[in-house]
């Protein structure tokens, strides 16, 4: 690209520079780091904004060439829980333009994630005049309807997410599905492209199941069934342990089960976790079910490829990385039927969809894909090949990149216009 531009991706709470699977990390933070190295790779200048929560860390991570993180203070330098960042919202704006200000850099577009990132967008919109694209990573309106206790910033963040989809130059929906949500929920008005997650098809690759299993002192013969995540309830890690109960009565004594993923004690997560190993504990469970905590990024591809099936049996899920990651791995996934897992696995081509919460369907999913090692391998190279085809963050960064560059060209085509 001659004559580069200056993008700058804002993610609030999900911090890009820290380590995935820790606190709060998850997906989003995953999302914006990838997309940002690889839209440096292809020539833009990112600066990816998020808040301070610690304050032992640097306030700037190089990552590499034209791509770094930028830590604002705004609020405690401290964990703050989600819906609480919403507070330290204008003092995230007031530093951003101290920053920009500072620095002298002119930003030509911004690309929030999450909606309290979208407020902050639509202010730098309307006071810096640049373009805004927003990704949701998740729908507050399709969020409620699956909790029981809606929470008292309810009611902010779904005007906030409407207002988006209304004044945003560009919403970028990450599946077809999550579109539909966003159009039949939210509000008519807006424009809506759909460009998916991606993930590093080098990284998350099909390593012999032997070799990864003796790495990870796993025995051959074993039937793994694996989860990665958060420890939070929407992912339905009740649902999994539930099944896996059923489905012992139905295999031998090789069924393993492997729930991965960080917490910290008293926390949200901490919490969440005590609660999944009391029904592994009320199930019976113990003697065949390990939690190895958070899973570095170099060891997790081998988990994937030791595993003979990846459960994600989320309650909703706007994308779902893990589902992919798996896939990219050679190993079929076992998903709930909703948002994002509908457009990713192919029913019975790259995986199983089952309904959400549905421990009976879940168990038959198991068991189905535990007894035909010949099926689960072509499961596994369907699934292979259809992230290499579909869903590789260079192909997702370039299809950014042009849409961005579309952006810009009509937002200046309606400014000449304008001034006509
Ligand atoms: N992850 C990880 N190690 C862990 C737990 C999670 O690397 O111990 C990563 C996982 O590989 C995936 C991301 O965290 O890239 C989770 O993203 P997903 O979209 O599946 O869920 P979200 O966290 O956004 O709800």
């Amino acid at each position: 690209m001659n004559n580069k531009k200056h993008l700058a991706l804002i993610s609030v709470h999900g911090d890009p520079a820290v380590e995935i699977g820790k606190e709060e990390a998850g997906g989003q933070n995953v999302y914006v780091r990838k997309v940002g190295e690889a839209l440096a790779e292809q020539g833009w200048i990112v600066d990816m904004f998020t808040r301070a929560s610690d304050a032992q860390q640097p306030k700037i991570v190089e990552h590499r060439s034209n791509c770094r993180t930028i830590r604002l203070t705004a609020g405690p330098e401290d964990f703050v829980p989600r819906q609480e960042i919403f507070s330290y919202r204008e003092d995230f704006v007031r530093e951003f333009l101290e920053f920009q200000r500072d620095r002298e850099i002119d930003y030509d577009l911004c690309h929030t994630n999450y909606w309290i990132s979208g407020w902050v967008g639509l202010q730098f919109k309307e006071k810096l005049s640049i373009p805004m694209l927003h990704t949701y990573h998740s729908l507050g309106a399709v969020k409620y309807k699956s909790i029981q206790a809606i929470p008292m910033i309810a009611a902010t963040r779904l005007a906030v997410e409407k207002d988006c989809l209304e004044q945003a130059d560009c919403i970028v929906a990450t599946s077809p599905q999550e579109r539909e949500h966003m159009e039949s929920l939210v509000s008519t008005k807006g424009t809506i492209d759909v460009i998916p997650c991606g993930t590093d098809i080098k990284h998350f690759r099909a390593i012999g199941r032997q070799e990864a299993r003796t790495r990870l002192g796993i025995a051959p013969d074993a039937k793994m069934v694996f989860y990665i995540g958060r420890f939070d309830r929407r992912k339905g890690i009740e649902t999994l342990v539930r099944a896996v109960g059923q489905s012992r009565s139905r295999n031998d004594e090789r069924l393993q089960l492997i729930i991965g993923g960080g917490s910290r004690p008293g926390r949200s997560d901490g919490i969440e976790r005590d609660r999944i190993e009391g029904i592994v504990k009320e199930l019976d469970l113990e003697e065949i079910t390990t939690f190895p905590g958070r899973i570095s990024d170099e060891d997790l591809p081998y988990y994937y490829a030791a595993a003979d099936a990846c459960v994600v049996p989320s309650h909703y899920e706007p994308f779902g990385l893990v589902a992919i990651e798996a896939m990219a791995s050679g190993t079929p996934a076992i998903a709930s039927d909703v948002g994002g897992l509908q457009f990713t696995v192919v029913h019975e081509e790259t995986g199983i969809l089952a309904p959400p919460k549905d421990v009976e369907a879940f168990s038959a999913g198991i068991d189905r894909i535990l007894s035909d090692p010949q099926w689960q391998k072509q499961l596994g190279q369907n699934a292979r090949k259809r992230v290499e085809e579909k869903f590789s963050w260079n192909g997702v960064a370039t299809q950014l990149s042009d849409l961005y560059l579309k952006t810009l060209a009509d937002s200046k085509d309606a400014v000449s216009k304008a001034t006509a």
